[in-house]
């Protein structure tokens, strides 16, 4: 877990990163045990508001969705 925090004029901030440090499978197989919608996520490189499929986030993130659908059809069947 990485925590920072910091201060910006009377007010001070603290950000915490859970999984920052967790393999990207971990990370998959916990949002998959939460039901956490992971196709809401956005982590594309490019600049705009649709996702490029091109970057190295888009694809990581293209495989972490595999990962979760896989997840997904294990249990069903
Ligand atoms: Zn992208």
């Amino acid at each position: 877990m990485i925590v920072i925090t910091f201060q910006q004029s009377m007010a001070k901030y603290e950000l915490i990163a859970p999984f920052a440090e967790q393999p990207r499978q971990k990370v998959i197989k916990e949002a998959y045990k939460l039901q956490v919608p992971i196709t809401w996520t956005f982590s594309c490189n490019a600049i705009g508001s649709n996702h490029c499929l091109l970057c190295r986030s888009c694809y990581e993130r293209e495989e972490a969705l595999k990962l979760y659908e896989k997840l997904s059809q294990e249990e069903s069947s």
